[in-house]
């Protein structure tokens, strides 16, 4: 087994509805772009955007 010092980070995607304002976050995946349609919203039938994506830092 091999130990890196690599740092691990993760990475999150907050969605936001522009229908009822409600936001989401959710692990980051690939494809992700800033502002943009992403996926439907768990609470009507709105279509959310990317409002944010961040990622924190997990040092080892
Ligand atoms: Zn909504």
């Amino acid at each position: 087994m091999i130990f890196s010092k690599e740092k691990t980070i993760l990475a999150y995607t907050v969605e936001k509805c522009p229908k009822c304002k409600k936001f989401h976050k959710r692990d980051f995946s690939e494809g992700d772009i800033l502002f943009t349609n992403s996926s439907k919203c768990n609470f009507c039938d709105g279509i959310t955007t990317i409002d944010k994506i961040f990622g924190t830092v997990l040092k080892k």
